[in-house]
């Protein structure tokens, strides 16, 4: 099982984890701000996720955390 969490305050919705992820898993929310005014990044599927952390690595700004459990 993989947990993915996100601190999303951090985030600059820069979108480079979308770009990322090989399974097309990652999104904007559209729904949300976080506290620099930004569309956070989200999982839309979290059992799709194959704790690659392929997005993990990509984060210039470390948001991203991959715990496999
Ligand atoms: S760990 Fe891999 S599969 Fe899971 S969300 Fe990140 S890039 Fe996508
Ligand atoms: S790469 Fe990091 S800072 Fe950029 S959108 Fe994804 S989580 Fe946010």
């Amino acid at each position: 099982m993989v947990n993915i969490t996100f601190n999303t305050d951090r985030c600059k919705g820069c979108g480079l984890c979308v770009e990322a992820c090989p399974k097309h898993l990652l999104a904007m929310d559209q729904n949300a701000l976080n506290a620099q005014g930004h569309h956070p990044a989200g999982i839309t599927d979290r059992s799709a996720c194959i704790g690659c952390a392929s997005c993990a690595v990509t984060c210039p700004d470390c948001v991203i955390k991959i715990v496999k459990e």
